[in-house]
């Protein structure tokens, strides 16, 4: 066991590296974050900022250096910074396991060979893949295999000439063409899995996306029994083939009464951050558990919650750049609110978000959804 006042390293420095740094903090570790960016929001009140690229081998060995074990908050670090600092300190989740979630190709690929469920898809490396792609897939998405995130890098394709001109536009890079399914709604799980294969499933939850981005999460998810306990099964089997060890988020879509893995974070995950507020432990504090040998905490969440995305939307009032009123929030004593640091609102981009709890989940999803109108935010 890796045990305070060890120095932890988180490879990233955005909101989730920042929750990482706090929670740590709070259980007594130090920690050293690398990212390129000066104004990264973990880098920002971590004990050491490494203000370097994920290939700098000369930071790397230093970084490695000074940590008793490395974590990550972002999916595309290259998997061979995390192969080339396991040669040193244990890295966790592995390079194997974060190469797979990195890569759409390689995702579905792998849900597909472990007989998990997922949506019909064809992997595109060129202009023939998709002329020969089963044109059963249309209407589809396209979507580059790396370096999406928030809806960014996919196209809606009603035909095959609409998917090679999408193609062209992302520059002929490797995509996954998905059949575009209709949702019934969509959950995600969050859980995590200790060196010794013991998981911890947090509640599912539901969770509902404007314009490609979470918008909304709703815990417990509204939906039966049958359909959560499905979800955690699946994810927990996704980690075991994945010999993950972790935090980690699986997005399903439920389509036409099925379940349908979506996608896989190798991270803790945005729709897990109501665990911060309502669950015996957060999704954080199991992060550090998992990487430094501790024995899990419990998943239990104490309350119904739901969670509320701000984005920089928010700062723009029309062509006008001010803060949002925090007070509105603050009025309502049951609401909780993170706001991440960052320096610049952009529209779209993740600023902090809030999470209400409460004894009933009615009553804590009226609330949440009238703070979100209080402070601005129009429905799409
Ligand atoms: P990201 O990495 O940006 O989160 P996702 O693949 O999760 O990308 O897509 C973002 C959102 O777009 C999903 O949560 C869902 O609402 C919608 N979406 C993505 N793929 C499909 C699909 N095949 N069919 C229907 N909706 C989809
Ligand atoms: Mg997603």
């Amino acid at each position: 066991m890796i045990l305070p006042p060890a120095t932890l390293g988180m490879l990233g420095g955005g909101q989730l590296g920042r929750f990482f740094v706090t929670a740590a903090h709070e259980m007594g570790y130090q920690v050293w974050v690398l990212d390129p960016d000066k104004n990264s929001p973990a880098g920002l009140i971590a004990e050491r900022h490494f203000c370097d690229a994920y290939d700098d081998f000369a930071a790397l060995d230093e970084f490695a250096n000074g940590c008793a074990a490395i974590t990550t908050e972002f999916e595309n670090v290259p998997a061979e910074t995390l192969d080339y600092l396991a040669k040193f300190v244990p890295v966790r989740p592995s390079a194997a396991a974060v190469a797979i979630c990195q890569n759409r190709i390689a995702e579905k690929s792998f849900l597909r060979d472990n007989g998990l469920p997922h949506g019909p898809f064809a992997a595109i490396h060129g202009e023939d893949d998709i002329k020969k792609a089963d044109p059963s897939l249309f209407p589809a998405i396209l979507k580059v295999a790396r370096f999406g995130y928030d809806g960014k890098g996919q196209a809606t394709v009603n035909n095959c000439a609409e998917a090679l001109l999408a193609f062209a536009r992302f520059n002929g890079e490797a995509c996954v063409l998905e059949q575009r399914l209709t949702l019934d709604y969509e959950v995600s799980v969050v859980l995590a899995r200790d060196q010794h294969g013991q998981v911890q499933c947090f509640p599912t939850g539901e969770n509902q996306h404007t314009n490609g981005i979470l918008d909304v999460s709703i815990v417990p998810a509204r939906t039966t029994g049958c359909v959560k306990s499905d979800a955690e099964d699946v994810a927990a089997r996704i980690a075991e083939e994945l010999g993950y060890i972790g935090t980690m988020g699986v997005e399903f879509f439920v389509s036409r009464g099925r379940l349908i893995v979506n996608e896989m974070a190798p991270r803790p995950h945005n729709s897990g951050h109501y665990t911060v507020d309502a669950c015996v432990t957060s999704q954080f504090e199991q992060q550090v558990r998992a990487l430094c040998g501790l024995p899990l905490g419990e998943a239990r969440a104490h309350s119904p919650a739901v969670m509320v995305n701000l984005l920089g939307d928010l700062w723009f009032d029309g062509e006008r750049y001010r803060e949002p009123d925090w007070a509105r929030l603050h009025a309502v004593p049951n609401l909780k609110l993170h706001l991440y640091g960052k320096h610049h609102a952009r529209p779209g981009r993740k600023m902090g978000h809030f999470t209400v709890i409460g004894e009933d989940a009615a009553t804590v999803q009226q609330a949440a959804l009238a703070a979100r109108t209080a402070i601005g935010i129009k429905d799409a």
